[in-house]
């Protein structure tokens, strides 16, 4: 008698602890991430979607219904951005915002980008079946071309320059004619613009795009902020002679200093403490021949890191052994800063913990990571409280067919994102 009361009280307390945490369907999730990848879908299987293809366009308009069909208010703004809008409890409070993007890079995957805004219409789908009406009113931004640039976050953020608006990506559109394409407005952009404060908090959900997570077999990862990056052009000039008739100690071999300096660089990097990361992904040798000494030699530079100070101590570094290794090899080097430098954007501190917590409740494990890629919430940290999940990605493979996460882990990411949602709306004013 006893135990068959504990048992329905048990039950009773269960169903008392589910009723409070409501959970993301599954297979509403997957089938989603399956129906957006027809968007583009090739012949041989794979689906082509690059920012302003007609397949981007098009699965713009899909994302747009659904979420009408949702409920919300939905518009596009002047960036080509599918903006959503859900009503709050108290309409003095500024909005909860959270999303992703669903443009892909040629020769993509159906993950990147989708799982976060896939998860985000989950989400405002889960809210609905469970009429949680939230004290913050909440908007989900789809952001517009992503992979070309972080474009719409850009714009959100206030510093899209119109320079941009130049650039070709694969599709043969400009920058300018894509935003238009997708419904936005190159005169109006700056209106876009939010101001600091505007938004109380903003998530995304993303695929880690790394290893790291699977290999640890980790099911959360909480991002502590999107490392920042810088490019440099080396140039080694030395002098191109006959390779037959010039005795090895009278030469001013580029490519032979150029060697040695990417070796260098590997073990500069490698000497500090700390996860940054340096490569050279490019040369080039002048005059290319195999009976010519290398006269000229331009290598790329990259350093990645969380902290900007940190970049610039393992430059200064590889700066510094690169000037020994070409007097050494009797050439000049000069180091030329490429304008492609993202600074480093820490996620918000708070926000990490309320991620940890809600995954911690929810029985997921979890892992405070750096984000080696960059992302929409790097623009979204500039104006509002900013906080990034990832979950893994299988074998560490991103921009590729193969790229793949399961459907467990996706869901447990939308979760996570659920009820960081729900935890900052109880939390923040
Ligand atoms: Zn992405």
């Amino acid at each position: 008698m006893y135990l068959r009361l504990f048992s329905i009280f048990l039950v009773l307390g269960l169903s008392t602890i589910l009723a409070q945490k409501p959970k993301v369907k599954q297979d509403r999730l997957e089938n989603r991430i399956f129906e957006l990848a027809k968007f583009g879908l090739q012949e041989n299987g794979e689906t082509e979607r690059v920012a302003f293809s007609d397949a981007d366009a098009a699965a713009q308009k899909w994302v747009v219904q659904t979420l009408k069909g949702l409920g919300l208010d939905v518009h596009i703004d002047f960036a080509g951005n599918i903006i959503g809008k859900r009503g709050g409890g108290n309409t003095s409070l500024k909005p909860i915002s959270f999303g992703s993007h669903i443009d892909r890079v040629p020769n993509g995957g159906n993950y990147d980008g989708c799982v976060g805004s896939m998860a985000s219409l989950e989400v405002l789908e889960v809210l609905n079946e469970n009429q949680i009406v939230t004290k913050h009113p909440l908007e989900i931004i789809i952001f517009s071309n992503e992979e070309g640039g972080v474009m719409g976050s850009r714009a959100i953020a206030g510093h899209l320059g119109k320079d941009a608006f130049k650039v070709v990506n694969s599709t043969g559109y400009s920058m300018g004619e894509g935003i238009m394409r997708l419904g936005g407005d190159t005169t109006r952009i700056a209106e876009v613009a939010r101001k600091k404060d505007e938004i109380a908090a903003f998530l995304e959900l993303h695929i880690e795009q790394g290893g790291t997570l699977e290999k640890e077999n980790i099911q959360i990862g909480i991002v502590a902020g999107i490392v920042g990056l810088k490019w440099w052009e080396v140039e080694f000039t030395g002098f191109a002679n006959h390779a037959g008739t010039t005795p090895m100690n009278a030469r001013q071999d580029a490519l032979l200093a150029a060697a040695k300096f990417i070796v260098a660089v590997n073990e500069i990097t490698n000497s500090f403490e700390g996860a940054q990361v340096g490569t050279v992904g490019k040369i080039q040798a002048e005059p290319g021949a195999p009976n010519v000494i290398p006269g000229k030699v331009i290598t790329s530079l990259e350093i990645r890191d969380l902290s900007s100070k940190v970049i610039e101590k393992v430059y200064e570094a590889i700066k510094t052994k690169g000037e020994e290794i070409a007097k050494g090899s009797n050439v000049q080097i000069e180091f030329r800063p490429l304008d492609t430098t993202a600074d480093p954007a820490i996620m918000t501190t708070s926000i990490q913990d309320e991620i940890a917590t809600s995954a911690e409740l929810l029985g997921l494990s979890t892992k405070r990571m750096p984000s080696g890629a960059g992302h929409d919430a790097q623009d979204m940290a500039l104006i509002a409280p900013t906080g990034m999940i990832f979950v893994p990605s299988k074998g560490g493979i991103s921009h590729s067919p193969k790229e793949f996460t399961s459907a467990e882990d996706m869901a447990n990411g939308a979760n996570v994102l659920l009820h960081t949602i729900l935890a900052l709306d109880k939390k923040l004013d």
